[in-house]
């Protein structure tokens, strides 16, 4: 028997197509869509339909930008010393809901539990969206992953290991190395200061130039992609190293968004981190420095998206939600309708979740489109999400690798 299904929609946002298709069915087998034909022309059994009725069928979505590892303390000294077993449990469970939430692909930038969860994922044991995996992150003393107030040793201690520090290019080169022995898939590097470390800024570069190309180099002879978070003066030495994509970009201005447009640099842009921040941060206890940079930055990178895309920059999605209880996954397709008000188009801000993203991790022939040879990651969501965006928020169904995760 075969495990071919037909999918039948009342329309398909295939990921790169202008508008939305209508009057045709997709076809799945053996985990992969083989055709999208015109409705009913598939000689089908009554037990291979899928129908879907009046929902949009679209791409598994993307987030290029997720932590695992939340915790359920908004105290600073709390969240940094809570055990990390107990973090990586819930870990597993974000990756459920993640799935569920239509996300059939993420990006894990930083900490171990990316790449416990991915392989747990892989082996069958729990349910979760496909993952590549940073490892730890790449900080300079006192940057972004340093945590400022403990004690220097205790950063590499199996209860914290926020980052690993290294300071000039033979240590970058080692970090590198570290992260790639511990089968991380991408690295991870703090370019510029952080929103929620409290002696650096997201306008300040971290690293020398010389340090981030030394990293680069590395991780290009091993194939590893380098997501490079930066801030204000931190973008540009990113982009000129070549790193890709940058993540956050707050404070960008419009000579490093050409330049980024020319280098052909991904941009994500995470809003949604901002945007929960800023919304929920002070009721729920964030400490009112953070809150304060977080009102400080708002602006800016709602400007910095506006800049980009007038500029050419390819944006992709990703919502750095999963460290706190107050960005815990779920939420994640909400960048999609902040993605419309920065000034993207409902259709753009989609192809950011979806082909785009897939063209962010080197993924692009083989899934961020509902297109034939593609992996079947699919989902249905109620209504049309070009009409209104937020209906990415109502994810009906979902299929990963010809697998459906969650019934209609
Ligand atoms: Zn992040």
């Amino acid at each position: 028997m075969s495990d071919r299904l037909i999918l039948r929609a009342a329309r398909v946002v295939d990921g790169t197509s202008p508008e939305a298709l209508t009057g045709v069915e997709v076809v799945v087998a053996d985990g992969k869509i083989t055709g999208i034909v015109p409705t009913g022309t598939t000689q089908a059994a009554p037990e291979e339909i899928v129908d879907l009725g009046d929902r949009t069928l679209m791409p598994g979505l993307i987030d290029l930008h997720v932590h695992f590892a939340r915790t359920l303390s908004e105290e600073e000294v709390q969240r940094t010393l809570e055990r990390p077993e107990l973090r990586l449990i819930r870990s597993a469970m974000d990756a459920g809901d993640l799935l569920r939430a239509g996300f059939t692909t993420v990006r894990h930038v930083g900490g171990m539990d990316g790449i416990f969860v991915r392989d747990a994922i892989e082996e069958g044991t729990i349910p979760g969206p496909r993952i590549q995996a940073a490892g730890l992150p790449v900080s300079q003393t006192g940057g972004h992953g340093d945590i400022h107030f403990v004690p220097l040793e205790w950063i590499s201690h199996d209860r914290i290991r926020s980052g690993v520090i290294a300071d000039g290019p033979d240590e970058c080169r080692r970090a590198v190395r570290l992260n790639l022995r511990e089968s991380a898939d991408l690295i991870k590097v703090m370019a510029s200061g952080g929103v929620v470390t409290r002696r650096d800024h997201p306008r300040h570069a971290q690293f020398t130039e010389e340090e981030l190309r030394a990293i680069v180099s590395e991780a290009n002879r091993w194939e590893a992609g380098f997501p490079a978070p930066a801030g204000g003066a931190g973008i540009g030495p990113g982009v000129r190293a070549g790193g890709t994509p940058i993540e956050h970009c707050y404070f960008l201005t419009r000579p490093v968004a050409e330049l980024m447009a020319e280098k052909g640099t991904f941009f994500v842009p995470t809003l949604l981190r901002l945007h929960r921040g800023v919304t929920r941060g002070p009721e729920v206890g964030v400490s009112p420095w953070i809150n304060a940079k977080f009102t400080e930055t708002w602006d800016a990178a709602v400007e910095g998206v506006a800049m980009a895309r007038e500029a050419g920059v390819r944006i992709g999605l990703g919502t750095d939600l999963g460290l706190r209880p107050h960005t815990r996954h779920g939420w994640n397709w909400q960048e999609i309708p902040l993605l419309v008000q920065a000034g993207l188009s409902p259709m753009e801000a989609i192809r950011a979740g979806t082909s785009v993203a897939a063209e962010a991790m080197g993924l692009e022939e083989s899934i961020g489109r509902v297109a034939p040879g593609y992996l079947a990651d699919l989902i249905a969501v109620d209504g049309d999400p070009l009409a209104d965006p937020e209906v990415v928020g109502n994810v009906a169904w979902v299929m990963k690798g010809g697998v459906v995760e969650k019934a209609a």
